[in-house]
């Protein structure tokens, strides 16, 4: 499926009216046009979600998946504004997360609409801390201490794809599993975790670049002095993931993380399980059982702590927006340019350059909108985002 098109709608960063030109899938031309729009039409690049378990109903923890939920949660994520994803397995024994890895991988050789969508992997655990509040919703007792060995095992099975490892640094052997991820041409994001501050900068020192979902995988009361957060904003060097939910980061701690940190350092996520992009109910996140609210927070049954979320991407882009009190197109690079060329995802709009992109229609008032993905210069059906927040 490739098509051939054009398109005059305003530039997401500029403003400006262009028109773009594809032909057989591939952008063939853009250039500034004189004409009126006759409505509020933007385009600007497919956003890249770097967090996905699952999404459309669809568990990515579960063996034995088929290529058509592959393919649901993919058309489902798309229709949210996402056109590439990291496939995020969370922890468990470390064969049987191999095993799920290398099962995926051959359905997606299997399907160019997956290869396209899946732009890669992200390892979340079982590296991580296995204390209460930093291991969140991950399972303790399958959690391990990382080697280089066992991250050799991940490169062998990934080939070149880019490949996230989000892992707690104060677990034996960290670093040298680091300085072995890196060298692989793996992103090492450090997370779930409750290290120290020298432990955090020889981490850094060891080549991890990223920390996950901040504000989040540790525990609700932190002793004021001297916790994770203050160690955190005051290292250095880090790309640091925020959910833009405005549930697991308040929007005033959201705003303040974003006066704190460089904006080109930040970049943001849905950590989206199973049920986003769908309605309250009861979900399955691996062997967990979880219940998402009316109010779309996604928790373990009995339990507070969250357990991902339900967010959509393209909704996040309107939640960052209001609790930044900016503008929708401010912060769209931010789900997009900055998370792909972190992990070298190609992305862009340009000449040469597969015709993927967004063409976005706000509403009025510019605080929700609907999108329509252009995959391959083919449209697919238009999401709304929710304007309940
Ligand atoms: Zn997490």
């Amino acid at each position: 499926m490739k098509g051939s098109g054009s398109i005059t709608a305003q530039h997401y960063a500029t403003g400006g009216i262009m028109t773009l030109t594809w032909r057989d899938g591939v952008i063939t031309e853009i250039k500034p046009s004189s004409s009126t729009l006759s409505e509020d039409l933007w385009f600007a690049p497919g956003l890249v979600d770097l967090q996905i378990n699952g999404f459309g109903g669809v568990d990515f923890q579960h063996d034995g998946l088929t290529e058509s939920e592959l393919l649901q949660a993919s058309r489902a994520l798309r229709s949210a504004g996402c056109a590439r994803f990291l496939l995020t397995l969370v922890t468990d024994r470390w064969e049987s997360l191999l095993a799920r890895v290398a099962h995926l991988r051959t359905l997606r050789s299997e399907s160019d609409e997956l290869s396209s969508a899946i732009a890669g992997w992200h390892i979340e655990g079982p590296f991580l801390s296995s204390e209460p509040g930093y291991c969140g919703a991950h399972d303790p007792t399958l959690m391990c201490n990382p080697t280089p060995d066992l991250i050799r095992q991940l490169r062998v099975l990934t080939g070149c794809d880019p490949v996230l490892v989000t892992l707690a640094p104060e677990r034996p052997g960290a670093f040298e599993a680091i300085v072995e991820a890196v060298k692989l041409g793996m992103r090492v994001s450090l997370g779930h975790t409750n290290a120290s501050v020298d432990c955090l900068s020889r981490a850094i020192a060891a080549g991890a670049t990223g920390f996950t979902h901040l504000g989040n995988a540790c525990p609700q009361a932190l002793d004021r002095h001297d916790n994770i957060l203050w160690r955190v904003l005051d290292a250095d060097g880090l790309m640091v993931s925020l959910i833009a939910d405005g549930i697991h980061v308040s929007p005033s701690l959201f705003r303040l993380l974003h006066r704190a940190i460089p904006v080109e350092s930040i970049y943001y996520t849905t950590d989206a399980m199973s049920a986003a992009g769908t309605g309250p109910g009861r979900y399955q996140l691996g062997k967990l059982e979880l219940e998402v609210g009316g109010d779309g927070v996604v928790r373990q049954l009995g339990r507070t702590n969250f357990a991902g979320s339900a967010l959509t991407p393209f909704d996040g882009i309107f939640r960052a927006a209001k609790m930044l009190n900016r503008s929708w197109q401010k912060v769209w690079d931010g789900f997009s340019s900055r998370p792909a060329k972190w992990m070298k995802i190609s992305h862009q709009i340009e000449v040469g350059a597969e015709a993927t992109f967004c063409l976005v229609r706000p509403h009025c008032g510019s605080s929700s909108g609907d999108v329509t993905v252009i995959w391959r210069g083919e449209a697919l059906a238009p999401a709304g985002a929710s304007e309940k927040h």
